[in-house]
């Protein structure tokens, strides 16, 4: 057992280390409401756990959080709530998590074998619990939803090696990586494998497969785009939503479809039967607080990258908000969105104007703030409810901006510039 131990311990741990405290922890959590609907414990991990598994203090080093609100400052219950909210109803209950649990300072491993680490999954003896680890500093926590998402798989995979090896390329050897590529971001630093963090066992390999898909849309349509040239990360996908079907039947790819598309809560269960009664959409790219920067295409920012084609499947639409998403098109499934009266894509790249909304016909708020267009048709003048227009901040010409300026008084419409 303790080799068994040892193995599965190493097997779950990743991430960074953090600075630690020594005072008494409290015990109440902010997530209360939380806890309540989603039917597992979200708390600061106590001194002492009588409660917990027999095997616990032999896997987990930690130092007690002071107060439960220091979480707050690394995962807010906002926060904590849009990324559950990704997972089937239900999903929790059904895996028997006992629950999310803060320290600072987290080890994992045995006596000698400890590491620091961003968080840690559990599935022992059917005992699962997942545990993150509270930097000293919030903003030195980097990715608290990629690590959140990927401990969580930790605690439901059980697949045997044999059909994983089969997707791997034949050359693959897993091994540990270098100190400093473990947490990093989604790298694709070679086929078949989404960060280098996944090339370090096929455990791990599996966790960061099914992070990607789940910590943001403009990830989960990566991963997409990267594996239409590549055939081990497709074998991969399929193996990873095998092992979340086997666990709760309906978190199957099409669930996946939505959360990639950026739905969660309500309008994710609403969008598995009656899409077409979604009326809001609003989606982030992965670094919605941080200043965004335009990038050339490379294998991180393709060309084109668009929306994913089934937003035309949201036929209720009336408000679709893109922030910072990365993408470079709007598909031309976009013009069935005929009751959308609000579009805001702010912070895009794209390539050129989006012309599928020349067609919405109901738009009244339109805002293209920040999305490196250089040309704007006055065409968009002509959209019969249109009355805000916002162009700020995009590289225009002055021609252009000077015959919108111009043509827009003439239709009622309020421009921003
Ligand atoms: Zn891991």
């Amino acid at each position: 057992m303790p080799l068994l131990l040892i193995l599965v311990l190493l097997l779950t741990s990743c991430g960074s280390p953090a600075p630690t405290g020594n005072n008494p922890p409290s015990t109440t959590s902010p997530y209360q409401a939380l806890e309540e609907r989603f039917g597992l414990e979200l708390r600061p991990l106590q001194a002492q756990e009588a409660h917990f598994p027999w095997w616990f203090p032999l896997a987990v080093t930690y130092t007690p959080v002071n107060h439960a609100s220091e979480i707050l400052e690394a995962f807010s219950p906002a926060q904590l709530e849009a990324e559950l909210e990704k997972y089937p109803q239900n999903f929790f209950r059904h895996l028997k998590l006992r629950g999310i649990y803060w320290g600072r300072g987290v080890e994992s491993g045995l006596f000698t074998w400890r590491l620091a680490v961003g968080g840690v999954g559990f599935n022992i003896q059917g005992e699962r619990l997942v545990i993150l680890n509270l930097p000293e500093m919030p903003q030195a926590q980097p990715l608290p939803a990629h690590t959140l998402h990927h401990e969580i798989f930790h605690t439901l995979d059980s697949q045997v090696e044999s059909p994983w090896a089969s997707c791997n390329p034949a050359d693959n050897v897993y091994g540990l990586q270098p100190a400093e590529t473990i947490g990093r971001e989604f790298d694709y630093p070679s086929p078949g494998f989404v960060s280098s963090y996944a090339r370090t066992e096929a455990r791990e390999d599996r966790a960061e497969v099914f992070a990607m898909m789940m910590t943001n849309p403009t990830y989960a349509q990566l991963l997409n785009h990267w594996q239409i040239g590549d055939v081990y990360l497709r074998c991969k996908q399929e193996q990873v939503v095998q092992q979340l079907k086997a666990t709760v039947a309906n978190f199957d790819q099409a669930h996946l479809n939505w959360v990639g598309l950026g739905l969660k809560g309500d309008a994710l269960t609403q969008a598995k039967t009656a899409p077409e009664q979604i009326t809001t959409l609003q989606v982030q790219g992965y670094n919605p607080t941080g200043s965004y920067q335009p990038a050339q295409p490379d294998s991180h920012h393709p060309q084109p990258f668009i929306l994913p084609d089934r937003i035309g499947q949201l036929l209720g639409l009336q408000t679709l908000i893109l922030e910072r998403t990365d993408y470079t098109e709007l598909p031309a499934s976009v013009a069935s969105l005929s009751q959308l009266h609000t579009l805001i894509l702010e912070g895009q790249r794209f390539s050129r104007f989006p012309t599928p909304l020349l067609l919405l016909k109901q738009l009244e708020h339109l805002s293209l703030r920040n999305s490196g267009l250089k040309q704007i048709p006055v065409e968009v003048l002509t959209l019969p409810q249109l009355r805000q227009l916002d162009i700020r901040e995009n590289p225009l010409s002055e021609q252009t901006r000077q015959l919108l300026r111009r043509e827009a008084p003439k239709q009622g419409i309020t421009l921003q510039e």
